[in-house]
């Protein structure tokens, strides 16, 4: 099996495996209860904060969640209620996730005044970003990472600009796609989602990130767990899931780069088709092969047990939306292929799938 549909999930790595089960097994105390099962099992909250902030490389807090679209919908609907400078703008990308895009669209219909600022033509995105801010805006929230192009937003550049141009506007980042995966030092922001699953940990455990002195409100109440921001009791089996995926997630920059480069090549010996990535992530490759449906390519990969997507896993079957924005024709957006990598990639798995792309070419070009 080669599995290249890494944006969408990840295949758990085996300590993780051995951290959840580990702590189910052996450490099932409530981390609230005040006995010693319930200070072991704080401890693992602790220490996985800790794991997550070093690799943030930030000061701040982590409220653990049940993924990255609870922490998006805790932020963003969360901070209007706490926040009241006089601003009622929101500064935003044409290409968010729904987690973040569908909470904007709520704001927006509650009489939030947004800016969503397009990518077409590219130069100098993050300039646009910082043009769009003004004393009336309340929010910036970008992702870091596009998670159907690879796109990237230099998002320390974005809020330093920011904070230069109005110090009380808060900022937001969907870090989902780049944790991990790109070096810390782009990433800056007051608010930050995080995903456990999509860097082989487990599924429905995340974070926000949230700095200092930040307040918003709790999207979930009842008992007043992690200092009344999410009340539940915290599912410390995940949480240590977390932390072990963070710590094992090796640094995959040299190992990314190669491997694109090579499937770039390699699709560039076929004919019509046409690279749709824009940015530097590398372990995402968008492209069209023209006159082939995605479905159809896909299905014909999945029958040589290769797993890739067609556009973003959370636009199923639909044509993305989010390709429009980078310029991609409905024609070819209607063909495009996303290739997402993981550490478990290697040059073979590019070689098979460059060749099922070539004998799918053959196959179903009309
Ligand atoms: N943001 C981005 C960029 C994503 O790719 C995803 C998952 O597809 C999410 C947010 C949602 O993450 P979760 O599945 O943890 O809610």
């Amino acid at each position: 099996m080669i599995y290249l549909d890494n944006s969408a999930t990840t295949r758990p790595f085996d300590s993780v495996i051995a951290a959840v089960s580990g702590n189910m097994a052996g450490n099932f105390g409530n981390a609230s209860s005040l006995h010693k099962m319930g200070i072991n099992a704080e401890k693992v909250l602790k220490d996985a904060k800790n794991v997550l902030l070093d690799k943030l490389g930030l000061d701040g807090e982590i409220l653990f969640t049940s993924g990255a679209t609870e922490s998006s919908c805790t932020a963003l609907l969360g901070l209007p209620g706490t926040h009241r400078h006089g601003g009622n703008g929101i500064v935003t990308t044409t290409f968010e996730h729904p987690s973040v895009a569908k909470p904007i669209e709520r704001l927006e219909n509650d009489g939030y005044n947004v800016v969503r600022v397009s990518p077409k033509g590219i130069a100098d995105y993050e300039q646009r970003i910082i043009d769009a801010v003004n004393e009336k805006t309340l929010l910036v929230s970008v992702m870091w990472v596009n998670n159907e192009t690879g796109f990237v937003i230099d998002t320390a550049r974005v809020y330093k600009a920011v904070k230069r141009e109005n110090p009380h506007t808060i900022v937001h980042v969907d870090a989902v796609q780049g944790f991990c995966k790109l070096p810390a030092k782009q990433l800056k922001a007051d608010l930050i989602s995080l995903s456990a699953h999509k860097i082989h940990g487990p599924k429905g455990i995340g974070a926000l990130y949230y700095s200092k002195n930040m307040r918003f409100d709790p999207l979930i109440i009842g008992g007043g767990q992690q200092k009344d921001l999410r009340s539940g009791t915290e599912p410390v089996d995940l949480i240590a899931g977390f932390a072990e995926a963070v710590r094992s997630y090796p640094d995959c920059t040299e190992k990314y780069a190669a491997l694109n480069d090579k499937l770039v090549s390699l699709l560039g010996e076929l004919d019509d088709v046409v690279i749709n990535s824009y940015g530097n992530a590398k372990n995402i490759l968008n492209f069209s092969v023209c006159g082939v449906r995605s479905e159809i390519m896909l299905h014909f990969l999945e029958e040589r047990e290769i797993y890739v997507s067609s556009g973003s896993a959370c636009s199923k079957g639909k044509t993305s939306g989010v390709l429009g924005e980078f310029g991609v024709s409905d024609k070819d957006a209607d063909s495009a292929i996303r290739v997402s990598m993981s550490p478990f990639t290697t040059e073979s798995d590019i070689d098979a799938l460059a060749e099922g792309i070539a004998d799918g070419i053959k196959r179903f070009r009309r």
